[in-house]
């Protein structure tokens, strides 16, 4: 039977694939006593070598498409599957206390992973997580269960799961992984960001897909609409072909203006740069015509891996980047970790409300070998293209300052050690604290540049978790509160005569887009696939007429309402 499940528009386009289940699968069992000790031992090592088997595989395929590095966490489970540390106690504990293979693997697993995590002892604990997963997947294996593992699939699925983390994200194969659907999530979830940026299809916070969708039914994941379709009749699935086709025409239609301009009908200029995550992302951006890059997320430098990325690494990856863009403006941020965004290896600690705690700069001004590391890293690779430096989370002009001094003695050593670091390079804040909006004008005079974090913005304005899919209504871009900030920000850059961006999601929304354009925003960035059809969009209006719908929209009094007020002047 056909079923439908609404959720948001995360990443657009059309995926219809069978689905793959990314699902964490239920590992409870039950202690019992064996009679037949030798038939439960042959149980368990059946099991003991189908996951050797399977390691192998997935290892060898991690070599080949990951490379050796992130292929060796499997090596080390091998070795702990071959541990007669290990096996020869469990095979013990059934053949005396007569336990089942399950409890017997339990018990002994346990033990060593509390000796292991009690030690003060950073490899030996993560001997511990080695461990607690090769025991979940002998586990699986004896209770006849599978554990997902995206890196062996090998045929075209759409991925379900309850969420993503953005490096589960980040290692999705676009050859086999046509679209994704989530549980939990809004349009501004890191893993929706970065759906967008591989312009994967993905509808986010359906609630229910991961209790309505078995591996192997056939979904199709509309991006566009927020839909998501089980086991469609033959009539939706060729509504979908059709919408499909037009969705490729359309993508055609944008193509042409590729080294167009992004000008309006009367000759008002704007920039359209994207929103970046690694350096494998410069493809998008020079292919959807991007004219720079508004926000390098270099997190995802920090990310999916065991311990901080080097100076050295740094500066290849910002370095490749810069060289890539020729002379075009690219803004990098610096470290914005912490909200949904973790780095285990830090060892940071739990805390009630991430997204208003240790993060961002807030963590950088205080482990500042981390942050002088980057930075010396980007003023190293300032002499290859067009750099502009910016700070995250910037709550107070303190921490700009205190921020921009360290850059300043960065450099200063740097020179001094007779390397050398561009002269002009722009420094400037991400406005995404309320605090910071309020007092623009008094930031205007400082920094260089403003770049509005709407996806923050808005969740710090309305008081409203942007990974919260409950409240979700409340990420309302269009509320006169956020158009006011906004239009605070822009106003005070331009009476300093520095400019403002945007990089939050909003940049690239067409409803926002107009009133953006009339409030004088001068720089939008956006995930690179936006780019076109917002360039094809401003190419068609006017700026003066968007002046006065902005002025007209700002008077009023809720986000639906200047929903429908854009719609109806602008016929959306
Ligand atoms: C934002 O907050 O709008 C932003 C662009 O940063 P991020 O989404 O990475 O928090
Ligand atoms: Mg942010």
């Amino acid at each position: 039977m056909s079923t439908l499940l609404n959720g948001i528009a995360a990443s657009s386009g059309i995926a219809v694939a069978k689905a793959y289940r990314l699902v964490e699968p239920d590992l409870s069992f039950k202690e019992t006593v064996v009679d037949h000790v030798d038939q439960e031992v042959t149980r368990f090592r059946d099991a003991l070598s189908i996951s050797v088997q399977e390691l192998e595989t997935i290892r060898d395929r991690a070599r080949e498409e990951l490379g050796a590095d992130k292929a060796a966490i499997f090596e080390a489970h091998l070795l702990v599957l071959s541990d007669p540390e290990l096996i020869s106690p469990i095979e013990d504990s059934i053949k005396n206390d007569k336990k089942n293979a399950e409890a017997a693997l339990k018990v002994t697993a346990d033990m060593f992973i509390n000796m292991f995590e009690s030690m003060d002892n950073e490899y030996m604990k993560e001997r511990a997580a080695d461990i607690r997963d090769v025991t979940k997947r002998i586990l699986a294996h004896l209770l006849n269960v599978q554990i997902p593992n995206p890196s062996m699939i090998s045929e075209e699925v759409v991925v379900i799961a309850e969420d993503l983390t953005p490096s589960d994200t980040a290692q999705l194969n676009k050859k086999y992984v046509k679209g994704f659907t989530t549980d939990i999530g809004g349009r501004t979830s890191h893993s929706a960001i970065m759906a967008r940026s591989l312009e994967i299809p993905a509808v986010v916070g359906t609630k229910e897909v991961t209790s309505s969708i078995q591996n192997g039914d056939l979904v199709i994941v509309d991006g566009l609409n927020g839909e998501v379709h089980i086991n469609p009749t033959d009539e939706v699935l060729a509504q979908y072909e059709k919408l499909s086709e037009e969705y490729a025409k359309q993508k055609e239609e944008w193509a042409k203006l590729v080294n167009e301009k992004s000008i309006s009908l009367d000759g008002h200029e704007v920039e359209l740069v994207a929103n970046i995550g690694t350096p494998k992302d410069l493809k998008g951006v020079v292919e959807n015509g991007g004219e720079g890059v508004g926000l390098y997320r270099t997190e995802f430098l920090y990310m999916g891996r065991e311990e901080l990325p080097t100076e050295e690494e740094q500066f290849n990856s910002y370095k490749a980047v810069l060289e890539g863009l020729a002379d075009k403006p690219v803004v990098v941020r610096t470290l914005d970790i912490g909200g949904d965004k973790e780095l285990p290896y830090l060892n940071l600690p739990h805390e009630m409300n991430p997204f208003l705690g240790y993060r961002a700069i807030r963590l950088c001004l205080d482990q500042q070998d981390i942050f002088r590391t980057q930075l010396r890293a980007l003023l190293r690779a300032s002499i290859f293209g067009n750099l502009k430096i910016m700070f995250p989370m910037i709550s107070n002009l303190d921490e700009f300052r205190q921020a921009k001094s360290i850059l300043l003695e960065e450099k200063e050593k740097l020179q001094n050690e007779g390397i050398e670091v561009a002269e002009d390079i722009e420094v400037g804040i991400m406005v995404e604290i309320p605090s910071t909006a309020v007092m623009a004008d008094t930031f205007a005079k400082e920094v260089d540049f403003f770049s509005i974090g709407t996806n923050d913005l808005i969740q710090y304005t309305m008081a409203a978790d942007r990974m919260n899919e409950n409240i979700s209504y409340l990420y309302q871009p269009y509320n006169p509160a956020i158009l006011r900030l906004v239009k605070m920000v822009v106003d005070a850059a331009h009476k300093e005569g520095k400019w403002a961006g945007m990089c939050g999601e909003m940049a690239g929304d067409e409803i926002a887009i107009p009133i953006l354009l009339g409030l004088g925003l001068d720089e939008f960035s956006m995930s690179a696939t936006s780019i076109l059809k917002a360039r094809s969009q401003i190419r068609g209006l006017s700026k003066s007429d968007m002046e006065q719908l902005a002025s007209d929209v700002l008077a009023m009094t809720t986000n639906d309402e200047v929903l429908e007020a854009v719609k109806t002047k602008l016929s959306l």
